[in-house]
């Protein structure tokens, strides 16, 4: 599988005129061979050329944590350990040698990519973007099922909060994103991205941190979570829902809003064709709340892409008119904010299938109601 992946770096090198690829700490470097850089001081550099052999620079201790066979038992790279005194951006300055078109891994922290810079001359240095979003941002068979495995956890979750399982009230927004992430880790995760919880007011910040508030009787509480699971080969795939709870009886008014926010959500769910622009689905959701006098309060893009990382390619916002295409993993996440007095958001994972969309949470999407 990883060999498969090189080839197929290679092929996109090939095709957008890139000689040598670098990769350091991210979410490249393990989608590609499994392994994941430790985000140190000490260098960890994968050296891809489009025509040679791949070689990993790594710090000596952390060699013995790098597997550099395949699944399929080929060697995918050779292993280049360096020791505490020696200079490892030179051995990548080195191993560039005399190319000219090099890409350099998104989150290559800035204090390597410098100086290799300042080492080199001729050099057109590009986003290694040009080279990885295209593969990335579509899911092989395997890569959906690992992304479904990590939805279904959290589904999990989602309802035992719903039901009332999970306590709410007289709970601090706190405690409620600890019971949370305690869930994800239990469920088979094995990192904990985030868990955001907000109550009351606090729900109209999308991004709230959840503090001391005590969750109160008759508020709505906004619950955002995700985690990484590792598939059979160590590489992580993530999860990210949202679900609203009510402690009580919801008013009128409230439930007009999630209405609304429940429609759009499932139309922009079912408006993921493969062919539509990606900014259609963004379109289709924010009509039905922009007619309903709600855009205001819609401040964000409707979803973000998934898979090895949280976010990423691609994302379903205005202006993007990439066509959906079958394996596209993203979320459909429309929010109504309202300042200083409530909100709510709606999130499923959903992956293009070759007829329409294969949504990957399927717990309940009404407002619970928690009394
Ligand atoms: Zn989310
Ligand atoms: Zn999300």
């Amino acid at each position: 599988m990883f060999a498969a992946r090189i080839d197929r770096a290679r092929a996109q090198m090939q095709a957008t005129g890139t000689e040598v690829l670098l990769l350091s700490v991210g979410a490249d470097l393990p989608y590609l061979t499994g392994y994941e850089a430790m985000p140190l001081e000490r260098l960890t550099m994968l050296v891809l050329p489009a025509d040679g052999e791949a070689e990993l620079i790594i710090p000596a201790l952390e060699a013995p944590l790098v597997n550099i066979e395949d699944n399929a038992g080929e060697d995918m790279f050779s292993l280049v350990p360096w020791g505490e005194t020696e200079d490892p951006v030179q051995l990548a300055v080195d191993r560039i040698g005399s190319r000219t078109s090099v890409a350099v891994g998104e989150t290559t922290w800035s204090t390597f990519l410098v100086q290799i810079l300042n080492r080199t001359s001729g050099i057109t240095f590009r986003d290694a973007g040009t080279v990885m979003t295209p593969l990335r941002s579509v899911k092989d068979a395997a890569e959906v099922e690992s992304l479904r495995n990590a939805s279904q956890a959290v589904d999990r979750i989602a309802a035992r909060l719903q039901s009332g399982e999970i306590p709410v009230i007289g709970q601090t927004e706190a405690q409620l994103s600890a019971e949370l992430g305690r869930q994800i880790v239990a469920e088979g995760h094995h990192k904990v991205n985030f868990a955001i919880v907000a109550a009351g007011e606090n729900a109209a910040s999308p991004h709230h941190h959840a503090g001391s508030r005590v969750i109160q009787p008759d508020e709505v509480v906004l619950c955002d979570f995700g985690g990484t699971m590792n598939d059979d080969y160590g590489v992580g795939y993530c999860s990210d829902i949202t679900r609203c709870v009510y402690t009580g009886q919801p008013p009128a008014e409230f439930v007009e809003l999630y209405d609304v926010l429940f429609e759009a959500q499932a139309a922009s769910v079912a408006a993921a064709i493969p062919g539509t622009p990606l900014e259609e689905i963004d379109r289709t959701g924010r009509k039905i709340i922009t007619d309903a006098g709600y855009g205001e309060y819609f401040i964000h893009r409707t979803g973000h892409g998934i898979g090895v990382e949280a976010h990423e390619h691609p994302y379903i916002v205005e202006g993007n008119d990439q066509p959906l295409t079958p394996g596209h993993a993203f979320s459909v996440e429309p929010g109504i904010y309202v300042p200083g007095k409530w909100g709510a958001r709606l999130e499923d994972i959903v992956v293009a299938g070759a007829d329409g969309p294969d949504p990957l949470n399927t717990v309940d999407h009404h407002l619970a109601v928690l009394a």
